[in-house]
């Protein structure tokens, strides 16, 4: 046991320490399997780890007992005279270096505030005794060097180097030399490795990077590999696996727009704001979106796999180019507003092929659900993005699409007459053509507003044939629209 925990142990350093690994760019270890709050499943499953302090003096195997807590009051100028950690002014710090990887994540993190100070590294978690990852420091090597290291899943521990006092005694940019170790070191606690790219820089990168601030792409796809991405803890870490559970993206109005997954977009780079990123972890892994329109609407859907292509390697490995782009082959899938109903599957492309769905003419109002998939149990980020238009329903003879049969819609057919193609307003048969037939359509239409009594004044008739219709102008077209039984989708 103890040789197996001591070769999981990581640096992170100034100097360069070597270590081997498996190939992917993020360069996963393994993932937390048992924490206290119990089993944590499988791969892009949600975990909840609990982190503590050890008290000064605990045991850190290796070295001198932990003073970590002495050292870094010293560092910010505190007087310690209370147990209570949490008014430490460092101490906002270590939290928020645990609760950037969990807004990235399916983690979540809770301070336990107790540690009864047993040994660092052979001490598991013990819910209301001390954390899963517990903190401590001692003076490893002075200035340079290490400036501090961590064991991976299941121990976690973090071993922060306090003789690194000018490295962390930096304020600048909210204390980012402490942060960044933190966050690092965290990282490995989680199971990632070192991973090395001559084209980016990277939280995970041997040496420490203080151009960034925090995970960067590749680290966000690494632990949304482990633990999912943010939505996998949503519903009481049930996730958003089902369309009873699907994450609300809100009102598609229509000209408007929804998406998730943006920040993704945006290169390698990750700025400590941002934290819109997700992804499909498995195959067995299904996210489920929901959204509300409140009128018929013509939607677009588009789903465009993302990470990148950057240069990467395993620590002392060569490096190669890495498509992050092209991990996962993922489908996109629209259902009806009963969440079960398969309204149109996007399946066109392989590997790193952006998925669309067009044009897709949804005729009632109501919630609908959007469902992204992969093929391959491999970790994929990705973006949804949806829009709407007013879809007008040509079959009810509303050819402008403003809830009335009337003139106005006559006029539209007029002006459009002889038109060929597809979703043509006045096309009442859909058969891509304006036409005659059409007219019919709308002529039926406002002539049935006659026996329902719905009568607006107008002063226009089209033509001799429908003088029939003079003095009946409007129709409020609701209940015409419960007639549509078919969705067509193309
Ligand atoms: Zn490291």
């Amino acid at each position: 046991m103890w040789s197996h925990t001591f070769n999981k142990r990581v640096a992170l350093g100034i100097l360069t320490f070597a270590c081997a690994a498996s190939s992917l760019a993020y360069v996963p270890d393994d993932r937390w399997s048992t924490t206290t709050s119990g089993s944590t499943g499988n791969y892009g499953d949600p975990a909840t780890l609990a982190w503590s302090l050890v008290p000064d003096g605990t045991r850190i195997p290796g070295e001198e007992n932990s003073n970590l807590i002495n050292y870094l009051d010293d560092l910010f100028n505190v007087s310690a005279n209370s147990t209570d950690l949490t008014n430490r002014p460092w101490f906002s710090l270590v939290e928020e270096s645990f609760t950037r990887w969990s807004d990235l994540s399916g983690l979540t993190f809770v301070y336990e505030p107790n540690d009864t100070g047993s040994s660092l590294e052979t001490s598991s978690g013990v819910l209301g005794t001390r954390g899963d990852i517990r903190i401590g420091g001692a003076y490893l090597d002075g200035t340079n060097g290490t400036l501090a290291y961590a064991y991976l899943p299941d121990i976690g521990d973090l071993v922060v180097d306090t003789g690194e006092t000018t490295f962390y005694s930096n304020s600048s940019n909210n204390y980012l030399q402490l942060r960044n170790v933190l966050m690092h070191e965290i990282g490995h606690a989680l199971g990632l490795l070192h991973v090395e790219s001559s084209s980016e820089s990277l939280l995970m990168e041997p040496t420490i990077n203080l151009s960034i601030d925090g995970p960067q792409l590749d680290e966000i796809r690494g632990i949304q590999g482990l633990y999912g991405d943010a939505y996998e803890k949503s519903n009481n870490g049930l996730g958003n696996g089902s369309y009873l559970r699907a994450t609300d993206l809100g009102q598609l109005v229509s000209g408007g727009d929804l998406a998730i997954g943006t920040d993704a977009t945006g290169g390698q780079t990750v700025l400590a704001t941002e934290s819109d990123f997700v992804s499909i972890s498995e195959s067995t892994d299904y996210d489920y979106y929901s959204f509300t329109i409140d009128a018929a609407s013509l939607v677009d859907l588009t789903l465009t796999p993302l990470g990148g292509v950057f240069s990467q390697a395993v620590e002392g490995g060569a490096e190669s180019a890495f498509d992050a782009n092209s991990r996962n082959d993922l489908q996109l899938a629209l259902y009806d507003t009963d969440g079960t109903t398969l309204l149109k599957l996007a399946n066109e492309t392989g590997l790193g092929g952006v998925e669309q769905l067009s044009n897709l003419e949804l005729s009632s109002a109501g919630t609908y659900y959007a469902r992204v998939s992969g093929s391959t149990s491999s970790m994929q980020l990705y973006e949804l993005q949806l829009s709407a238009a007013a879809l007008v329903l040509a079959e009810t003879g509303d050819f402008n699409g403003d809830g009335l049969v009337d003139l106005a819609d006559y006029t539209v057919w007029r002006n459009s007459l002889g038109d060929a193609g597809a979703n043509l307003a006045a096309d009442g048969n859909y058969d891509n053509l304006v036409n005659a037939a059409d007219y019919a359509i709308w002529k039926n239409q406002f002539g049935s507003a006659a026996s329902t009594g719905v009568v607006v004044g107008t002063t226009n008739v089209p033509e001799s044939s429908s003088l029939v219709l003079l003095g009946i102008a409007a129709l409020a077209i609701t209940h015409t629209r419960l007639r549509r039984t078919t969705n067509r989708l193309d």
